[in-house]
């Protein structure tokens, strides 16, 4: 539906606010050379190059992901399918036996794929890789080059969907298929997961979870479509794992009225009875409160700050209870007040029904970005009382619960690891999106989820996700691959590749 659209998008521009708001006034590394000579970086000058792939693994990933890019996967066509379909015959053509191969769906619209890669100890809990077929449509018209054509052009690779979220897709089937012809086995189960509407409603991911089992018993889930890495200047200045989502509800505001002949107003009227409860509601702010993600995002993106916002964000860090020092960090930029409280806004509005009559109704839509463990209820309450007595409050999409993911001491060390073997030390920085991905519904099911995505991209260029000319740059993708390549082998706890 159009609101998760939406709030993909928002999710994308607040990853970029929070890199611009957080990083570009690194300001203590007052010049790219200082911060190459502080972190070693002399040799870096691209990505990742530290970890270059072998030439043949190279033009692998770069098939595999040109394949799936050249299929358009448009939400809710069957591309979704037919890039299902793919992906499978490529898997069981790598020596996948056809049963670990799943293709499957509640429609045919709707078919994802599940793929098991046996472990050597299947009592041990799977973990769970995730990624998600479905792109936004895009025009021709709007593109300069073809968006459903894989190009090359510049160091860049053009595409929709290349960066959200295909080069995600790309990293598992390009690992999968290598580990597989290498006779590669990690200690325990690994399930991969390409759903099929993760730009819409999340229904795939909901009936994967419902319809097998074996995926609800992992003990957690990497997902491909959150976390990056971000540069300055070519730079890794931070590498971002996301470990918790806001909680998407939506909210409906009625008055309605007996109406009657515009000649003749009265005191009472539904446009202005909504718009004073709109006035009240655009009024108020939610009480700011941290969690375990929100304040570990506080405490490490502060070294990156400059000295005007640096020492608010330690403070927070550091005493995430502290509600004056809370509330200056908030003045200071929308995003972070967003990651710190519940918010509601209205984003649509009727009323009326001619020009010469008094409105019998008007309505609003006031969407909610809930902190997680913030009740949908209490905030609904929290709504009906600043609306007033001739204002009602319905919901119109109810909340799907999802808990913040602990910060797991395996995770995080194996993440800093590779920021400090790959990215020249850059700070591991928790997050938690205002947006939406799967891992809302993964995490709604018990399973711990961390977005790792580890694509390098410059803080201060905007995201083409969901927009034109979508791209990604040739040595992140592949230097992205092998990081998650090492992370996931990490985590599956066994031997590496030979
Ligand atoms: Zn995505």
């Amino acid at each position: 539906m159009t609101d998760r659209r939406i709030d993909r998008i928002a999710a994308h521009i607040a990853r970029f606010v929070v890199c611009r708001a957080t990083w570009r006034a690194t300001r203590r590394v007052a010049h790219p050379v200082a911060l190459s000579t502080a972190l070693g970086l002399s040799a870096l000058t691209t990505p990742g190059a530290r970890a270059q792939a072998p030439a043949p693994h190279r033009a692998e990933e770069r098939a595999i992901l040109g394949e799936i890019v050249a299929i358009n996967s448009s939400s809710g066509t069957a591309g979704v399918a037919r890039l299902a379909r793919t992906i499978a015959a490529r898997l069981r053509a790598a020596g996948f036996p056809a049963a670990d191969v799943q293709l499957l769906g509640p429609t045919p619209e709707l078919t994802a794929l599940v793929v098991r890669y046996r472990g050597r100890t299947p009592s041990t809990r799977p973990l769970l890789l995730m990624a998600h077929l479905d792109v936004v449509p895009a025009l021709r018209v709007d593109w300069t080059t073809d968006p459903f054509a894989f190009v090359e052009r510049d160091g860049w690779y053009y595409g929709r969907g290349v960066e959200d979220n295909k080069a995600g897709v790309a990293a598992i089937v390009a690992t999968f298929v290598r580990w597989q012809r290498a006779g590669w086995r990690p200690d325990r189960d690994l399930f991969a997961v390409l759903s099929a509407d993760e730009e819409t409603n999340g229904a795939s991911i909901r009936w994967l979870l419902d319809s097998v089992p074996a995926l609800k018993t992992a003990e957690f889930a990497l997902n491909t479509d959150a976390g990056g890495v971000a540069l300055e200047q070519r730079r890794p200045i931070g590498v971002t794992i996301q470990a918790s989502e806001k909680v998407f509800a939506n909210f409906r505001l009625e008055a309605t009225n007996a109406g009657g002949h515009s000649s003749v107003p009265r005191a009472d009227n539904a446009i202005y009875d909504l718009a004073a409860a709109l006035s009240r509601v655009g009024a108020y702010r939610f009480p700011a409160r941290l969690n375990e993600v929100s304040t570990a995002f506080f405490r490490e993106a502060a070294a990156l700050q400059d000295s005007t916002i640096g020492p608010l964000m330690r403070a927070v860090g550091a005493q995430p209870t502290d509600s004056i020092a809370l509330e200056r960090l908030a003045a200071r930029n929308d995003y972070y007040s967003s990651v710190m409280r519940t918010t509601c806004v209205a984003t649509r509005l009727s009323g009326g029904h001619a020009d010469n009559a008094l409105p019998q109704r008007a309505a609003a839509l006031v969407n909610c970005r809930m902190l997680p463990d913030d009740p949908p209820d209490s905030v609904r309450a929290a709504l009906q009382r600043l609306a007033g007595d001739r204002v009602r409050v319905t919901s119109a999409w109810d909340a799907v619960p999802s808990p913040p993911s602990p910060l797991r001491t395996d995770v995080m060390q194996a993440v800093r690891g590779i920021a400090r073997e790959q990215f020249g030390g850059a700070p591991v920085i928790p997050e938690m999106s205002t947006g939406a991905t799967d891992g809302l519904f993964t995490r709604n099911a018990g399973i711990p989820t961390y977005g790792v995505g580890m694509l390098a991209s410059e803080q201060s260029a905007p995201s083409r996700a969901h927009g034109r000319d979508e791209r990604i740059g040739v040595e992140a993708f592949h230097a992205a691959v092998r990081t998650w390549e090492t992370l996931v082998q990490r985590l599956a706890a066994s031997a590496p590749v030979p």
